[in-house]
């Protein structure tokens, strides 16, 4: 506090100053005097001038131990009427800031980011029934009083709707007294879940499993359990019971699922457990919903979300359980700006505040197994699929002995099984992990290739739509019908498949059948697709061609037959993670048939039969996958017995690039168990019309990668303007 203004009888009064974090690339709060008479406190939201504007930010501390004099600093503007972020939220997002080595500032705003203002909901207008009763009782007038006692307060509209009867019947039992104006809380998102609505009893492991849960919420005090088991082993199910248990407790739980937009099913499932569904927390939400979620998670009004990854900043105020399903899924990674991952960063979360973490998956990362065959995770296991739902009967399918005809993809004991199964009047999902019609487009008289001007990537042609479409950059152009280089009309060829390719394939074989094709081009968006998995569900379809957005926990009761075109694409791209995640993939979109009692099968085409991922997917045993995974990794000191960082570097200019990634290189300090590889074009050497280049640093197990990245940004060439440096703690692809 510095004591400068003078009050009425001449004391010197103290201002107060507090530091503010506010929503800009800032390393730390700027200090700001809180006016006479403004209440503010560690957490509160307020406005503060910046510059020429004024910015949303959060005060960081009850007081600020800045020394600077307080008549050169500005004031706040405003403090909002919300709930202050607990000092528990504001210290995971100091950790994550540190971590991931981003501006606190940048992190700060994860957390700010869904109100346009922090102003409370307005209270809507409301009626209520008086002692006084109309002088002449008409059978309309009646029925709305009676109606009327059924609850303590009504909306005009919403009495005169359920009463059947105009809203002039309403205002006239207003004039009269017999109902008098109130003003109701703005009504919650959802309805409060109720833990013993329809609990369902639980069989042999999962009861176990779920009584190990339960007893770590109950302990209130940090845990990570690492929940694994087949798909329809029952996980959910187990999961419940610890959130059944948090909401005893009074305590808020948070669900991340990496689709949520895509997952209506699991919405309407959690209703049918607790008798309501989460909030739901995703970018597809409406700005004014974001805004309620975000205000009621804040006031504790909403007790469970189910959100994605970035529901991890949600304000929480007492959060006692969080679940991470499908805690292996990439797309809990972020790699914009902040690179984190959700599932890391949730273990966090949870040992801050001092609560029990759940990570569940079929397919755990091999990070979590790690963590759990030494310990610092509980492992709990669920053997087999509930009511004894057979899994997928596994087959590979050698390429090089059963080659499709010529032109097609699909091998004659593919599509023989696709007609066994349409047969039997069931339905056949093809998973092909490949948007368009073709990835690559030649001429075939010249060799001319496509390729997007602004990226090092080939044009995907996609037919259905008459265009060429970078995936990296989105530039597109119409599919011409002469080669540009040689002009040669009419001898363009798509070289490979997407799912488009396979639909005309499937299309000439199966004229009768109904086909959906499901990929993130569907025009309509998220809207559209939940409609077209509805439909699948249903059995509107006969056969099902598919991206990776199929593999996700939809649940197809009639679908018995999985085919996966190309099993070999993931495993083609050199990055030492391509055998985890062709394994996930695989296992997790086979793990989509016979989810009922139906026999179902998977088969499963490659050119390596003979591959470790292909042996252990077809033997049904995952551990034949992870003792392999985890010797390899241990061998590599790749993670999690080793520790990555990625340092890219982009420019407008190659040499830009590249001369930087080298300063950085040369300005690594000298610490024994860490080494910087590189630089080296980046995977995508050109995205955008940006030059990239990477550095990674490898260090041993415990090595302080935050310290020795910074010392090598600090001390490493100034950035120009046109320079980028992004620093990805724990890439993904390495
Ligand atoms: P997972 O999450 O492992 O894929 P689920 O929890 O979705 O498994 O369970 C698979 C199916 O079996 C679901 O339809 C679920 O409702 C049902 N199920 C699992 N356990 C039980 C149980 N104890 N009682 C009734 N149904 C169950
Ligand atoms: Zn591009």
């Amino acid at each position: 506090m510095g004591k400068d203004s003078l009050d009425l009888f001449g004391a010197p009064r103290e201002v107060r100053v507090v530091p503010v974090m506010v929503p800009l690339p800032v390393a730390k709060p700027y200090s700001y005097v809180v006016p006479d008479g403004m209440h503010v406190e560690a957490g509160s939201i307020v406005q503060v001038p910046l510059g020429p504007r004024q910015v949303f930010g959060v005060v960081w501390a009850g007081e600020s131990d800045d020394k600077v004099d307080p008549k050169k600093l500005k004031s706040i503007t405003a403090a909002f009427d919300c709930h202050p972020l607990t000092k528990d939220m504001r210290s995971f997002l100091d950790w994550v800031a540190s971590y991931t080595l981003s501006p606190p500032g940048l992190v700060a705003r994860m957390a700010l980011r869904a109100p346009a203002a922090f102003d409370p909901e307005p209270m809507i207008e409301g009626l209520r029934l008086t002692d006084q009763r109309p002088e002449r009782q008409t059978p309309a007038r009646l029925r709305v009083i009676s109606l009327a006692e059924e609850a303590p307060a009504w909306t005009r509209s919403g009495l005169s709707h359920a009463a059947g009867v105009s809203t002039s019947v309403i205002d006239g039992l207003v004039a009269q007294g017999v109902f008098e104006p109130v003003f109701l809380p703005p009504p919650p998102v959802t309805a409060l879940p109720d833990p013993d609505y329809g609990a369902a009893p639980l069989e042999g492991d999962q009861r176990d499993a779920a009584d190990q849960l339960v007893a770590a919420v109950r302990s209130a005090s940090f845990s990570v359990s690492l929940v694994d088991g087949v798909t329809g082993s029952g996980k959910t199910e187990v999961y419940f019971e610890a959130v059944a248990e948090a909401l005893k407790l009074g305590r808020q739980v948070l669900i991340l699922l990496p689709e949520i937009a895509l997952t209506p099913a699991f919405l309407e499932r959690f209703q049918d457990r607790f008798g309501a569904k989460p909030a739901e927390w995703h970018s597809d939400l409406a700005p004014r919903t974001r805004e309620k979620v975000w205000r009621q998670v804040g006031e504790g009004q909403v007790r469970v979300v189910a959100g994605a990854r970035s529901a991890l900043f949600l304000p929480f105020d007492n959060l006692g359980l969080v679940i991470v399903d499908e805690e292996h899924d990439p797309a809990y990674k972020q790699e914009d700006r902040i690179f984190y991952n959700a599932r890391d960063m949730a273990v966090v979360r949870g040992r801050i505040g001092q609560f029990p973490v759940v990570l569940v998956s079929a397919t755990p990362s091999v990070e979590s197994r790690v963590n759990a065959d030494q310990g610092r995770y509980s492992h709990i296991h669920l053997r087999s699929r509930f009511g004894g739902a057979a899994l997928p009967d596994l087959h590979l399918v050698d390429m090089r002995r059963h080659p499709p005809a010529r032109g097609g993809f699909l091998s004659p004991v593919m599509l023989r099984a696709m007609e066994k199964t349409r047969e039997r009047g069931e339905q056949s999902l093809l998973f092909l992990n490949r948007r368009g019609y073709a990835p690559l487009t030649l001429c075939r008289v010249c060799g001319h290739r496509f390729q997007c001007p602004n990226c090092s990537a080939w044009l995907v042609e996609h037919r259905f739509r008459g265009i060429l479409q970078c995936h990296h950059c989105g530039h597109n152009e119409k599919t011409p019908d002469a080669c540009p280089e040689c002009g040669t009309l009419d001898h363009l060829a798509a070289c490979g498949p997407g799912v488009e390719r396979i639909a005309e394939e499937v299309e000439k074989s199966f004229p009768e059948s109904r086909i959906i094709v499901l990929s993130s081009d569907l025009s309509g968006g998220v809207k559209r697709l939940r409609l077209e998995l509805e439909a699948i569900a249903k059995g509107e379809a006969d056969i099902v061609i598919g991206t990776q957005l199929v593999a996700k926990g939809h649940n197809f009761p009639n679908m018995t037959l999985v085919g996966i075109v190309d099993a070999d694409i993931g495993l083609a791209n050199g990055d030492p993670r391509a055998a985890e995640r062709t394994f996930q993939l695989l296992s997790q979109v086979t793990g989509r048939a016979g989810r009922t009692g139906l026999k179902s099968h998977g088969l499963i085409q490659t050119y390596q039969p003979l591959h470790p991922v292909m042996q252990a997917i077809v033997s049904g045993d995952p551990e034949m996958f992870y003792e392999r995974e985890i010797v390899e990794r241990e061998k590599a000191l790749m993670p999690p017995f080793g520790r990555l960082a990625a340092i890219i570097i982009s420019a407008d200019s190659r040499a830009d690039a590249e001369a930087h990634a080298r300063g950085l290189r040369q300005a690594a300090p000298p610490v024994s168990g860490i080494s910087v590889l590189g630089p080296a074009e980046a995977p995508l050497a050109l995205v955008r019309g940006r030059y990239r280049f990477r550095l990674l640093v490898h260090g041993r197990r415990g090595a302080d990668m935050q310290g020795f990245v910074s010392t090598m940004i600090q001390n490493g060439p100034k950035e120009r303007a046109s320079l980028h440096v992004q620093i990805d703690i724990d890439p993904q692809s390495f």
